[in-house]
């Protein structure tokens, strides 16, 4: 393969049409041989940054990785690829190790993988080993682990500065991470003793996911409802204790889905079978702890869900950044509540060690705020990491939900004179209980004769909480400390109940129109379906997941494209010439058999389609309309309060359908689509008209377009 220059092989080898942000110019920084420090969000890119430097350069590049398992899966990937690459580490055989040694004495690999674990005690020997050979750079992923202001220390890390240093000032060391506040970045420079380093730091934002916080109350139901329409989907939900994730895997697995746990005290053999399950889509959910995931490079998991409140912001984003490295719109919800706070506070501090307590302890705390945000959650985020964003993004909860505000003295003076009645010595769920004048058992005989019991009937559960929280936040209530919290009042509390100040809350409004026309090109969803098979069998004849074949974003351009060439496949994102040559021909076959009796043929725009992938997978606009729905709103609702014509609601709709985000009986009538069935079972001919032809008047296109998109998706 005689390529040089960086585009050249993104477009020829890893068959990508343009760099991502800063990767060119990361590139460029390895290759004229600084020192590089990469700080870009997980599914930015990273990897590409020290794979391309090591195709253009003479020699071999090492890759030091801190996960055993994520390094199988690169190498297979890049093997895929047609790249020479290895790895060693101490699951080998010896046989397997000196089979590798061979090979990098003949100069026969691009890359190696290395598991720092391995240099431990033999530092000495390897470095004079590696003297021996052309080293053309060294790449350090996931750098922050030198580092013990991280979240993620890891002692072996501190070994690899001998490396760098005895390679001399020619080999340039390139250290990246996803997640690094101010001192984590500067402890890294220092302690990899990178020379002058260029520091790039790329956008950490991630407009494809979609962050939601939920209360954590009834959380199993929530749980289940959020799951409800994501059954196909991959995703990864983490518990902070190790028996959770068997309890609540065996439940979810109960309810029927297919989920399994994954924590660091299960028997290896458990574990491996469990993330390979994941991998390969076999398991579709995998219930975890911490110990899941780093390094886990599955581009088509499309939720995490955290349980209980993480430590810090930054394992947080890591652990969401799991999400949606494919593009594709994907969501993090957490379940949060207080209490979660007070029982960690404990878990953060290190003992004997006062300085490094208070920086886990101030990490813990700036997590629990974004909790209790009121604001757009994806700028509180951005900015902790030192980025700028603006007030709105249109795709978190809070943005979602726009706040309104509204005089609530009569609210607020109702909250704080039930808790001065109950002596302020009650809880949160207890106070509401008693203004919402429940029945409950709970609630003490002598409280229900009080003036005050059941003055707040007429708002929800929900709603006191939210209010309460206000309250709370604007130093009008606060809570005591200790292990069960109660409510208390405040000097200011004084002057509301005497009727002194008026109070200002906000209370949640529906979301204001947002118009945004877009075209769709035709999904083929039962070619989709098709084509995972395929995908499956390719996987695992290589032994391979499925997604290294190729992407759920590729699989999404294939059927929506319907490429007939192999020239026309390469111009399908992830397609590369090795690739297309591998299995260009069972793909192009696949695709050509079931476009054949339909008449379809290739859609592929003239111009260069590898840009577009933005536009054509769902966006914002389809799951703006999805929540309208999901709110109770009838597509006719829909349409006016976004100003769009009902035919582009449920074109929405009916993509979200083939997405297998909803289900068509969620928009329709069972008894219609029972007759759009009846019709379908007997007519021959494709295309929806002749459908139609048979139904009576008022079944309109869009109507029988979802039923029969939904029946391809979900036959029986
Ligand atoms: P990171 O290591 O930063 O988490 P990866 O290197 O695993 O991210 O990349 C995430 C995904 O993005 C991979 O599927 C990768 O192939 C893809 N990708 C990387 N660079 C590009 C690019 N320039 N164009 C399209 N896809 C890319
Ligand atoms: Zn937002």
């Amino acid at each position: 393969m005689q390529k040089t220059s960086p585009i050249e092989i993104l477009q020829g080898v890893f068959g990508y049409q343009q760099f991502r942000p800063q990767q060119e110019e990361i590139i460029q920084s390895v290759l004229s041989a600084r020192d590089t420090l990469v700080l870009m969000p997980t599914g930015g890119g990273k990897s590409l940054c020290y794979q391309i430097p090591a195709l253009v350069k003479d020699g071999i590049a090492i890759v030091i990785s801190p996960l055993i398992a994520l390094m199988k899966d690169q190498v297979d990937a890049l093997r895929l690829y047609g790249i020479a690459a290895a790895y060693l580490n101490s699951t080998q055989t010896q046989e397997q190790q000196s089979h590798i040694m061979t090979q990098l004495r003949n100069g026969e690999l691009k890359l190696l993988y290395l598991a720092p674990e391995r240099l431990l005690g033999r530092e000495e020997q390897f470095i004079e080993f590696i003297k021996t050979l052309n080293v053309s750079l060294v790449a350090v992923d996931e750098a922050h682990c030198i580092s013990s202001w991280g979240h993620d220390f890891r002692p072996e890390y501190l070994s690899l500065s001998k490396i760098t240093k005895a390679l001399g000032p020619a080999v340039p060391t390139i250290a990246l991470t996803a997640t690094a506040d101010d001192l984590t970045r500067n402890d890294i420079a220092e302690k990899l003793e990178l020379d002058r380093p260029n520091i790039m730091v790329t956008g950490f934002n991630r407009p494809n996911i979609q962050y939601l916080v939920k209360p954590k109350r009834n959380t199993y139901g929530h749980l289940l409802e959020f799951l409800s329409s994501r059954r196909e989907d991959s995703g990864i939900i983490y518990t902070l204790r190790r028996v959770d994730t068997e309890e609540l895997a065996e439940q979810l697995r109960n309810d029927g889905f297919s989920a399994k746990p994954y924590h660091a005290g299960l028997e290896r053999q458990v574990k491996d079978r469990h993330q390979e399950e994941f991998l390969r889509d076999e398991t579709k959910i995998i219930v975890a702890t911490i110990a899941f995931g780093m390094g886990i490079d599955k581009s088509n998991v499309r939720f995490v869900v955290h349980m209980d409140l993480p430590k810090n912001i930054e394992g947080y984003y890591q652990e969401t950044g799991r999400a949606g490295r494919d593009g594709l719109p994907s969501v993090a919800l957490m379940f949060y509540s207080y209490a979660d706070y007070f029982t960690l506070q404990k878990l953060v501090s290190i003992e004997g060690n006062e300085e490094q307590s208070q920086v886990m302890e101030k990490k813990l705390k700036e997590m629990a705020d974004y909790g209790d945000l009121k604001t757009c959650r994806r700028r509180y985020l951005l900015q902790y990491f030192g980025e700028q964003a603006g007030p709105y993004c249109g795709n978190c909860d809070n943005c979602l939900n726009n706040y309104e505000e509204i005089d609530a003295t009569e609210i607020a003076q109702k909250a704080l004179s039930a808790v001065a009645r109950l002596e302020q010595r009650f809880g949160a769920n207890y106070v509401i209980d008693f203004l919402r004048g429940s029945a409950s058992q709970k609630i003490w005989e002598g409280h229900k004769t009080l003036k005050t019991f059941g003055v707040g009937a007429e708002l929800s559960k929900e709603d006191w909480r939210h209010y309460i929280n206000e309250l709370l936040q604007h130093g009008l209530l606060k809570r005591s400390q200790g292990q069960y919290p109660v409510l208390q009042l405040t000097d200011q509390s004084m002057k509301v109940l005497h009727g002194h100040e008026s109070v200002t809350l906000t209370k949640a409004v529906k979301p204001s129109p947002v118009t945004v026309g877009e075209e769709h090109p035709e999904v083929h969803a039962e070619l989709a379906v098709q084509l995972k098979e395929l995908r499956k069998m390719i996987a695992d004849s290589e032994n391979v997941p499925a997604y290294v074949v190729f992407s759920d974003a590729s699989l999404q351009e294939l059927v929506m494209y319907l490429p007939a060439t192999e020239a026309e496949l390469e111009r399908i994102n992830g397609f590369g010439e090795v690739k297309v040559k591998r299995y260009g021909q069972v793909i192009l076959e696949q695709i050509i058999s079931y476009c054949k009796p339909l008449g379809l043929t290739s859609q592929l725009p003239a111009t260069s389609l590898k840009k577009k992938r933005e536009k054509s997978s769902p966006g914002e606009t389809h799951f703006k309309t999805l929540e309208l729905l999901q709110s109770g709103k009838t597509i006719d609702e829909i349409a006016s309060a976004r100003g769009l014509a009902p035919g582009t609601i449920e074109s929405h709709l009916d993509k979200l359908i083939k997405m297998g985000k909803l289900r068509a009986k969620e928009v329709v009538s069972e008894n219609r689509i029972n007759e759009i069935l009846k019709v379908l079972s007997n007519t021959q001919d494709v295309g929806l008209r002749p459908i139609k032809e048979q139904l009576p008047e008022d079944f309109s296109y869009g109507e029988i377009r979802m039923v029969v998109s939904d029946h391809q998706l979900n036959p029986k």
